[in-house]
């Protein structure tokens, strides 16, 4: 339960509405416990005139509201006719369910409407704290999880600071106004009343935790239904291509058919709840009208009928708060529990993070790498070992090697998604921990190995991250991308959805559209990871031709599995396990007759087998 201790500068934020909240909902129980008064003297005043048999006058009035006491000397004002008397009665008891009514509506509009404005807050709160937090956060994550915590556990907290708040004050209230008037009226009688409430409470918190183990298990398998749904959703093409429909339809329905029983033997539980709950309240109606009764007969205690029928419609009052009691505990556990979760979220901290003096200076483009060595924390892989070089600003450098050498964490490196485990890396001299994220990064443009594109229109793909959204820049960046012509034969040229991830799209499409959106941001520094892969050998020949002159004076880092033959590198790294094997200016590599000679001499073959 100390979890849900962190909500407590929400209901702070909002303690107003939380306090008039709680007002409401005693006002609303007040003018509810009244009715029962009401009704009583209506009986006893209707038994009175006519004088029935058996009939013992009432001592007094004792024990009821003073504001029922006023209404009770005004209504003799004007007289004693039983059915005056009745209409008023009537009249007033009318009223007061009105008057019920409405502070029922204002609690609602109150509490539940706070509870809507946590929700709203929480969930900020935790996107927000998403966006703060680095790759290396997120590789340890399931999207599922991230997903669950800000839906599923953000609506079940807001079970407690909507609903159960507000269970939780009307039990309060409504328990503490009717056992005060009971016992007011007669306290032997509210005694035996209370006689099977141990009982009830047993049975309540009994029932209440064989519904909770059910529903955390039904969670479960509700958590496995959607993931297994939601991979065969965004894995259909794979799906289908290994005709694996049928297998899957097969593992959902088990998991289905799971979740099945567990629904329904929750159901059975649920049936006996209430049941059972409306057995032991019926018990203490029973006691009141037996008891009472005999009382009544013997003419002792002071009972009248009006004391009998007050009570009875007392206890009626205490039945839905009182079998509300499971489920409002229910939604307090289930709430500490999934705030529990948010927590850990929330307590996590971004590793990468700006220094407390980080600049935001514009940025030339030189790169220096000083012995940087590069470890994966989770997987203990040594991605990059002791890796020193200098870039100066407007160089075009080509970083080459085998797959898995380290290319993309090299440049990955650069954009701070981790840092280096030791060494140092540097942009125009100055370490990237004093270059604010927000600075580097804007003045950065990656495209990254593998692409994504939100689903969105062509030209909110393109637009992404950069403030332009003028149409004839972003055409410019597409023609420097060779997509251009391609963009305009879809649907809606630049307005052409592009599907969930791109899926409308080709796979070479999808990365031009990528490098149109680097483009774009006119940055400094240029870093294309492996980017042109998918496409032909001639649009990307057409390509970096025209990148000669956009890349001007920019610096460029491309790492590729092909040598552009067209864009003239200054520089060439060649990685292998990690480290840097070979680098300098190509033609030095291709006298010295390394890798980058071999691959250079293998490409040539194959372009001239062609
Ligand atoms: P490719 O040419 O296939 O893109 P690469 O040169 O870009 O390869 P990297 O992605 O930098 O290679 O990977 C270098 C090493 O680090 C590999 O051994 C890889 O298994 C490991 N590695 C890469 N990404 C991660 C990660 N997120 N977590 C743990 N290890 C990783
Ligand atoms: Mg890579």
């Amino acid at each position: 339960m100390r979890e849900l201790f962190s909500l407590a500068p929400f209901f702070w934020k909002y303690r107003l509405r939380l306090a008039a909240g709680f007002g409401f909902v005693i006002l609303s129980n007040y003018f509810n416990v009244l009715s029962p008064q009401v009704t009583g003297f209506v009986i006893d005043h209707v038994q009175r005139s006519l004088s029935l048999q058996g009939y013992q006058s009432p001592v007094i009035y004792a024990g009821y509201d003073r504001s029922v006491k006023l209404f009770i000397e005004w209504i003799r004002q004007w007289g004693s006719g039983v059915s005056t008397v009745v209409a008023l009665c009537g009249a007033v008891i009318l009223l007061l369910a009105l008057l019920r009514g409405v502070f029922l509506f204002m609690m609602r509009q109150t509490l539940i409407v706070m509870s809507r404005y946590i929700e709203y807050e929480q969930k900020n709160q935790i996107f927000s704290h998403y966006q703060l937090l680095d790759t290396a956060f997120y590789r340890e994550q399931r999207t599922g999880d991230l997903m669950n915590r800000i839906t599923e556990d953000v609506s079940r907290v807001r079970m407690f600071t909507g609903p159960a708040v507000m269970y939780m004050a009307n039990l309060v209230s409504v328990i503490s106004l009717s056992l005060y008037f009971m016992f007011r009226r007669n306290v032997e009688l509210t005694i035996y009343v209370l006689l099977p409430l141990p009982i009830l409470a047993i049975a309540i918190y009994y029932i209440n935790n064989l519904i909770h183990r059910r529903s955390e298990r039904i969670q479960e398998t509700l958590s496995d239904l959607t993931t297994h749904a939601q991979e065969t959703y965004s894995g259909i093409r794979v799906v289908k291509a290994f005709a694996q429909e049928q297998a899957l339809s097969g593992f959902f329905r088990q998991i289905a058919g799971r979740y099945k029983r567990e629904v329904l033997g929750l159901v059975k539980v649920e049936s006996l709840y209430f049941p059972s709950i409306s057995l032991l309240i019926g018990l203490s109606t029973l006691l009141t009208i037996m008891i009472g009764g005999l009382y009544y007969i013997e003419g002792s205690h002071s009972i009248t009928l009006s004391t009998i029928v007050e009570f009875v419609m007392y206890i009626n009052m205490l039945t839905f708060p009182v079998s509300a009691i499971g489920l409002t505990a229910s939604m307090v556990q289930r709430a500490a529990a999934s705030q529990q979760r948010i927590n850990e979220f929330l307590l996590a901290q971004p590793a990468v993070t700006d220094a407390t003096d980080a600049g935001s200076p514009s940025i030339k483009g030189g790169i220096t790498f000083d012995r940087v060595s590069f470890t994966y924390a989770d997987t203990g892989i040594k991605a990059l070992l002791d890796i020193s070089f200098t870039i100066s600003p407007g160089e075009k450098v080509a970083i080459v090697g085998r797959t898995g050498s380290g290319k993309s964490t090299l440049v990955q490196l650069l954009l701070r998604q981790f840092d280096a485990s030791s060494g140092c890396v540097l942009v125009d001299d100055i370490p990237l921990e004093q270059i604010s994220l927000r600075s580097l990064r804007s003045q950065i443009g990656y495209v990254p190995q593998d692409v994504f594109l939100f689903s969105d229109t062509v030209r909110a793909n393109i637009a992404f991250g950069s403030d332009i959204i003028d149409l004839e820049k972003i055409t410019t960046a597409a023609r420097l991308s060779c997509i251009e012509d391609e963009i305009h034969q879809l649907s809606s040229g630049f307005d052409t959805m592009v599907g969930e991830r791109g899926v409308m799209l080709s796979g070479g499409q999808k990365q031009r559209i990528t490098l149109a959106r680097a483009l774009l941001r006119n940055p400094s520094i240029l870093l294309l990871d492996d980017c042109l892969s998918a496409v032909d050998a001639r649009t990307e020949q057409q390509i970096t031709e025209g990148l000669q002159n956009y890349l001007k004076n920019k610096t460029a880092i491309i790492v590729t599995h092909r040598i552009f033959s067209l864009l003239e590198f200054d520089k060439v790294l060649v990685l292998e396990e990690g480290r840097l094997v070979e680098s300098g200016a190509p033609a030095a590599l291709l006298e010295a007759g390394g890798y980058y000679a071999n691959m250079y001499k293998r490409q040539q073959q194959e372009q001239a087998g062609m």
